[in-house]
């Protein structure tokens, strides 16, 4: 035990206090947020849905009743996990899958098209799907900077405007959920393009959140911390000593949950947030207000 009074053992007293807290690091535990029937009748459409925290708000969405839609690039990985999601799925609430490559506006309309045909149309969008990789600004090339612009910033426009008109047409009510990253706003050194991107994506809530929100269709920004069991963690926190510096610089002191996420957003898809129009909801444990305080505070 290090003594009280050492300003190093105070801090490790406050770690061990921390990492006593429910809910810290692996303990996880199968709670549950809004009742089952509360997205019934209701279809979601989610990009990337087969993977990390659209998984994780697909299976949410369809145990909360609703119609779910997967839809992104890999036929396997699509299947497999509109399995999983079936298995967890409320009863009367049906799963499908389109393959589609969100940069490709006409393939985005036709799956728009086929989501509208068989459910009517999807009164909740996931804008999930996105590409990313660190590199330094002057090393990324010029289809590395297109890829990723035309993945997020494109393909959550492209997204956005078919499955937004086809409820506009209709004079229906729907809620659209983009997903972002605080770098949106901070701006991102090692990764200029998804940066860039983000913060055209929020831009783009804002201004259809007015848009839109005058005709019933709530536009909504979710802005995820680290979040562990992701493609993005393990394309940007694989190295042991990253991931360890990363959770430890978030005030919270671990990495986020894809269920937090899904439960944030499935808090934006429902009726209980009716009334919240162009927000960006924070998932970060505080990480993105740290600047480097939480490390200076533990080595004092
Ligand atoms: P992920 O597991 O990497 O999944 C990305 C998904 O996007 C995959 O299912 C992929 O499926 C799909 N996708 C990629 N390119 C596509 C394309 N051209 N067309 C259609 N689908 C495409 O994602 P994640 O890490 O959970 O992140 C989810 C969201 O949160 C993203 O928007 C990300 O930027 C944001 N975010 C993540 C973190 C994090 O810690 N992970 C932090 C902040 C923000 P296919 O390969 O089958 O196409």
């Amino acid at each position: 035990m290090v003594p009280e009074e050492s300003p190093s053992g105070k801090n490790v007293q406050r770690r061990e206090a921390t990492e006593k807290l429910p809910g810290f690091r692996e303990e996880r535990k199968a709670v549950e947020m809004l009742a089952e029937g509360t997205l019934k009748g209701r279809t979601a459409v989610v990009t990337g849905g087969g993977t990390g925290m659209g998984l994780a708000m697909a299976k949410e969405f369809a145990r909360l009743g609703a119609n779910v839609v997967i839809a992104s690039r890999k036929q396997e990985v699509l299947e497999e996990a509109a399995e999983a999601i079936r298995a967890g799925a409320a009863k009367g609430a049906a799963v499908a899958w389109y393959t589609v490559d969100v940069r490709q506006h006409e393939a985005v309309e036709e799956v728009a098209a086929k989501v509208s045909e068989r459910f009517g149309n999807a009164q909740i969008l996931v804008n999930n799907a996105a590409g990313n990789f660190v590199v330094p600004a002057s090393q990324l090339s010029v289809n590395g900077w297109k890829a990723v612009i035309d993945i997020v910033l494109n393909g959550t426009y492209f997204c956005t405007h078919a499955f937004g008109t086809r409820l506009l047409e209709a004079g229906e009510r729907g809620s659209i959920i983009n997903m972002v990253a605080s770098y949106a706003w901070t701006g991102g050194p090692g990764t200029v393009h998804s940066a860039a991107a983000k913060a055209g994506v929020l831009s783009l809530t804002q201004t259809l959140a007015v848009e839109w929100g005058m005709q019933g269709i709530r536009v909504n920004a979710i802005s995820p911390g680290p979040i562990e069991e992701t493609g993005g963690a393990e394309r940007l926190f694989s190295v042991p000593e990253v991931a360890k510096a990363v959770s430890d610089d978030v005030p919270l002191r671990r990495f986020g949950r894809p269920e937090e996420i899904a439960w944030a957003a499935s808090y934006l898809a429902s009726d209980y947030a009716a009334y919240v129009n162009g927000a960006c909801l924070v998932v970060d444990g505080g990480a993105w207000l740290n600047k480097g305080f939480v490390k200076l505070f533990e080595q004092r």
